[in-house]
């Protein structure tokens, strides 16, 4: 590419004149322009006009964007390589989660796109860009939480790059797992009458969130108040300290179970079965009296006013896995603790749905987490 200068290079990214150094004439030609904004195309719209004209050029390059993480072949295993990045006041909000929880949770989730391929991770890298509001003390707090998901999970910090930023805290994690070649599951392989199951129980994660959202307007007000949590402990441990799911993954793999596809459900679980149902090319029916839902999900929903289904079919930051397997293994799977059925893969021209309690068919609808 030529080098090329153009200033000020602003007009390309700002809507307004937020550059002081605008002219007018600068403005009028901005004005001309044609701009597309980004919710437009969404994040998968978004993700897909990025990167559609790149090609893989190297035979090693497996499985490019579009599933939970890249696969590159390494000879007799598959290197399985995910990165996630979390920006202060996005992802996380220091006013309640402890810095120490960030670290883990900004490792854990890592992690749980590398077992959502059916691979065991071994190494991160950990990046981070800070503001000078922190200290030693402050990012010692969060490394704490890194060592604790590294030994907790048994992997290696094998690198990172640190850098200052103007404002807050933004933390970039890469995980590398394996997997022998035949073991690796996809997004896109479901088959038509594969069992869908879940892992674990679902929705606490955003009540947590909504809860503490509630305490900090409470603590803002009046900084001398502390938070009421009364019993719900849980649904905010769901959601500062998740796990993922490395137990499951191992006693699948005792059971000699090979999942059809699967991924983690960090944007709710209708929005990533939908993710399964589009790249598969198929359908699915799912039963709300099959979902599990998270004990004290119920109690809290009830008094947010919201529908404790919702939480579960919306809520993000889960971390649990979502699988299909072949009718046969069902039993099986369902001897592991801690899997659900919740319906059945049918073909794309069935649709996708839900049944409720009542007997009522819904159009399934993914309302779960979009960044823009
Ligand atoms: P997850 O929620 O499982 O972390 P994402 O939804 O972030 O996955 O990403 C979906 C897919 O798009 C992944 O394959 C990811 O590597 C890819 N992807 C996301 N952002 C970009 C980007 N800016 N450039 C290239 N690929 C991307
Ligand atoms: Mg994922």
């Amino acid at each position: 590419m030529a080098i090329y200068f153009q200033f000020p290079f602003c007009h390309q990214v700002c809507k307004h004149n937020e550059d002081k150094t605008s002219t007018f004439a600068e403005i009028l030609k901005f004005m001309e322009q044609k701009r597309t904004e980004v919710n437009e195309l969404g994040e998968f719209g978004l993700i897909k006009h990025l990167t559609h004209s790149f090609e893989n050029k190297n035979a090693t390059s497996i499985k490019g964007v579009g599933d939970d993480a890249a696969i590159i072949d390494a000879g007799d295993d598959y290197l399985v390589v995910s990165t996630d990045l979390l920006m202060e006041n996005i992802h996380f909000d220091l006013t309640y989660a402890p810095l120490k929880h960030v670290g883990y949770k900004a490792v854990v989730v890592n992690l749980s796109d590398i077992y959502s391929m059916n691979a065991i991770p071994q190494q991160i890298t950990f990046s981070l860009a800070f503001s000078n509001r922190f200290s030693v003390e402050a990012l010692e707090e969060l490394y704490a939480g890194v060592k604790l998901a590294c030994d907790h999970y048994n992997v290696d910090l094998v690198g990172g790059d640190t850098t200052s930023s103007l404002k807050g805290l933004l933390l970039s994690v890469t995980a590398i797992g394996r997997v022998p070649k035949s073991q690796v599951v996809y997004r896109n392989t479901a088959q038509v009458n594969d069992a869908i199951c879940v892992t674990g129980d679902l929705g606490g994660a955003y009540l947590g969130l909504q809860l503490l959202e509630r305490e900090k307007q409470v603590f803002l007000a009046n900084p001398n108040m502390q938070p009421q949590f009364d019993n719900n402990t849980s649904l905010i441990k769901k959601l500062l300290k998740p796990e993922a799911r490395k137990d499951i993954i191992e006693a699948l793999a005792k059971a000699d179970i090979l999942p059809t596809s699967m991924m983690d459900i960090s944007d709710g679980l209708s929005s990533e079965l939908m993710h399964i149902c589009a790249q598969s090319n198929v359908g699915c029916t799912i039963y709300e009296e099959q979902i599990p839902i998270f004990e004290d999900t119920y109690n809290q929903a009830i008094q947010f006013e919201i529908d404790p289904l919702n939480c579960a079919l919306s809520g993000g930051d889960e971390y649990e896995l979502l699988f299909t397997v072949h009718p046969d293994e069902l039993e099986k799977v369902l001897d592991i603790e801690g899997v659900s059925h919740i319906g059945n893969v049918r073909p794309a021209s069935v649709g996708k749905h839900i049944v409720t309690k009542g007997g009522n068919q819904y159009e399934l609808k993914a309302l779960g987490w979009t960044h823009f």
